[in-house]
């Protein structure tokens, strides 16, 4: 029994491990592997007699079929892992027991990338060869010699091969994406898999256009060069070498400063550039480190303490189509409930239908979903297993799962539409996105008693809120006596709003709270937006084109315009503080281009509104400057050909400072 389970985990792992390294294609998430990596290593610690050479216990990686071999002069290792700061203290228990008290240790950010080991001779770079099973790895010198990190020729003429991992920033693993996507060609599923299959291309021109980088961990130095007693005067040597080494390093006394460092990065990991999946940390004195020596796959004077799963796998049991506001489809992944980051996940937001062809997705497939910056976790990529091709495509629905009316796309916009405007989920969705905190924060309202207030008739235009009286809100089920005044109150304490919100909260076209701001500075009242000529919207900086027409539009439509009216009458008040501060530039209209070197254009706009003028974003005979700063774009043509005044970035300053 133990021994054929045994069987079955070797099997697998060793199926996923070809997959992840050499396909570059997982099949499942790394938690998942790992789980079944330690059963495997506890069955084998209980029963030594059934372990094998095969055993994924016993080997590091898999070596890829791409590239010449290599044999590597110094075998390079794996490292044991531990989701638990309990067993992170042990390991170190362990330390003390044997070497005292004070064992010193270096944190390290884990970055997610692919080991590398470059040979360096006579402080020129020789060869870089990839992990591949630790023995034997790809030699992958040229495609090496394109990233910029890592050097050609060192500050010092030594022998030496230095340890490190190849990454892709986050934001170019995007952009790739984003490319590759458009042009039809792979997509990967996380920047590890993007770096790995940008840097084993047989064509080192491709490489050359990825942007890789590498930081580098570790060296190995021949005898006689100059040596380092610990780990961390190492990474400062490699960085006198002209090493990349990060500089989130920190050298720590004991197991609990270790603890605060993974504690510290487990969040403030998201702000940085590269996928980082843990901290590595390593005993600091070399002769400790050379005592303890190694297990078959990974050194005993290290230990990685991964953070808690972003990514796990789950089977995708359903699709359920919701209605937004504006009337677009957005299908939702309805799954096998999982454990993800401390929740349990049964939703994951698939935004279109572009989405389910660009991942393949098929019902009962196996998924990897992903909790990242966002509270609604994502459909990552799809685990093609063998099942896969036989499970039957996802159609695109052809009628509104709440009206029933025929869905239709619209020109320049991905997606389905519910084009109906008495569709009751599209106004059950406006009517929660006027109560919400961006638009009237009216508290105590939430989606359920939306529903009520819908179903019953009581509420179906925003205006009709302000109808209500408590009397009414007692009709709702489970609205006591207590809650139907609050409620009541927190609708009245609404009525006097931010002309921002108030507009926020119409929901018009594109207009978020950010154009909502703009529109609020630009005119002052909400009179004076609704009469805007389209040639004045045109003008406001950062609307124009066709959002100047949906606003133009809306305020114009008639429905619309009874609503705003009758919310006016029952007492809403949006007013807005005016930003000027004075009216110095009263009267003048200032158009800017170009980069200005003492303050951004949206700084330079604000300065312009607070002393009263008025910032627009296309030049007219109506403009009265033009500020022009470095490398001005077309504007400056159309400002000579009109004959407006240029002002270049002193004298703007200086008339700012004059008048
Ligand atoms: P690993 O990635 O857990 O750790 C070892 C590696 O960490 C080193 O080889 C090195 O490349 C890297 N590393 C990053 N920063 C470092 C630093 N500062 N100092 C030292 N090393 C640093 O181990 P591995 O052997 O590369 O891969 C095993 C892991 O890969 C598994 O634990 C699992 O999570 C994942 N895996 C997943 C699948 C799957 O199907 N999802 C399959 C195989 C492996």
């Amino acid at each position: 029994m133990i021994k054929e389970r045994i069987e079955e985990l070797k099997d697998l792992l060793n199926k996923y491990s070809y997959l992840y390294y050499v396909e570059e294609s997982p099949a499942v998430s790394d938690f998942e592997y790992d789980t079944l990596f330690k059963e495997l290593q506890k069955l084998e610690e209980e029963n030594p007699e059934f372990i094998t050479p095969d055993s994924p216990t016993q080997r590091v990686g898999a070596i890829g079929e791409k590239f010449d071999e290599y044999k590597h002069k110094y075998r390079l290792y794996s490292l044991d892992n531990t989701y638990s700061y309990e067993e992170l203290e042990k390991w170190y228990e362990k330390l003390t027991a044997e070497y005292g008290e004070n064992v010193e240790l270096v944190s390290e950010l884990k970055i997610d990338g692919l080991a590398i080991a470059l040979t360096y001779e006579n402080g020129i770079f020789i060869r870089g060869v990839t992990r591949g099973d630790g023995i034997t790895g790809e030699d992958i010198t040229p495609n090496l010699k394109t990233i910029k990190a890592i050097p050609l020729k060192l500050f010092k003429n030594v022998d030496i091969e230095v340890r490190g991992e190849i990454y892709m920033p986050k934001t170019s693993f995007e952009k790739l994406n984003e490319e590759n996507l458009k042009n039809g060609e792979k997509v990967f599923a996380n920047p590890r898999n993007a770096a790995s299959g940008s840097i084993r291309q047989l064509d080192s021109r491709i490489t050359a256009k990825r942007d890789l980088s590498m930081f580098t961990y570790g060296a190995i130095l021949e005898k006689g060069s100059e040596m380092p007693k610990t780990h961390y005067e190492t990474l400062m040597y490699l960085k006198e070498l002209g090493f990349k080494v990060n500089k989130n390093i920190r050298l720590c006394k004991n197991a609990q400063e270790v603890i605060d460092y993974c504690k510290e990065w487990e969040t403030k990991r998201n702000n940085l550039d590269y996928a980082t999946d843990g901290v590595v940390v390593k005993v600091n004195r070399l002769n400790i480190q050379e005592d303890l020596g190694y297990t078959s796959r990974a050194p005993k004077w290290a230990t990685a303490f991964k953070f808690p799963p972003e990514e796990v796998s789950t089977k995708l049991e359903s699709i359920e189509l919701g209605v937004g506001k504006t009337g677009a489809i957005t299908p939702v992944a309805i799954l096998t409930p999982v454990q993800l980051a401390g929740s349990t996940v049964s939703r994951a937001s698939l935004h279109n239908f572009d989405e389910i062809k660009r991942l393949d997705l098929r019902l009962g497939d196996t998924v990897l979903i992903k909790k990242a910056a966002e509270i609604i976790p994502k459909v990552v990529t799809v685990l093609k297993d063998s099942g896969h091709d036989h499970r039957k495509e996802i159609a695109l629905p052809d009628e509104c799962p709440a009206c029933h009316e025929k869905l239709s796309t619209r020109p320049r916009e991905v997606g389905l539409y519910c084009e109906n405007p008495q569709c009751p989920a599209k106004v059950k969705a406006l009517l929660e996105f006027w109560v919400s905190k961006d638009a009237m924060d009216i508290e105590n309202i939430g989606p359920s008693v939306i529903e009520q207030l819908y179903n019953l008739g009581m509420v179906r235009n925003f205006a009709d809120f302000y109808r209500l009286s408590v009397e009414d809100l007692l009709k709702l089920d489970l609205v006591k006596e207590k809650s139907a005044n609050n409620i009541y109150e927190a609708i009245q304490k609404s009525k006097n709003c931010t002309l921002p919100r108030f507009i926020t909260a119409l929901s018009i076209k594109n207009v978020g709270k950010e154009n909502a701001n703009i529109l609020a500075d630009q005119y002052g009242s909400l009179e004076k937006l609704m009469e805007a000529a389209p040639q004045s919207l045109e003008e406001v900086r950062g609307i124009a084109g066709k959002m100047a027409s949906d606003i133009y539009e809306y305020f114009h439509t008639q429905e619309n315009v009874a609503i705003i009216k009758d919310l006016l009458a029952l007492g809403v008040v949006p007013e807005h503080t005016s930003v000027v501060k004075s009216d110095k530039l009263k009267d003048l209209t200032f158009v800017l281009t170009g980069t200005l070197s003492t303050m951004t254009r949206s700084e330079a706009e604000e300065k312009i509104k607070s002393l009263g003028g008025k910032a627009s974003s296309s030049v007219t005979s109506k403009t009265t400057y033009l500020v022009a700063g470095e490398n001005p774009g077309s504007k400056f043509d159309k400002a000579q050909k009109l004959g407006v005044i240029i002002l270049s970035e002193e004298e703007f300053l200086a008339l700012l400072r004059k008048r």
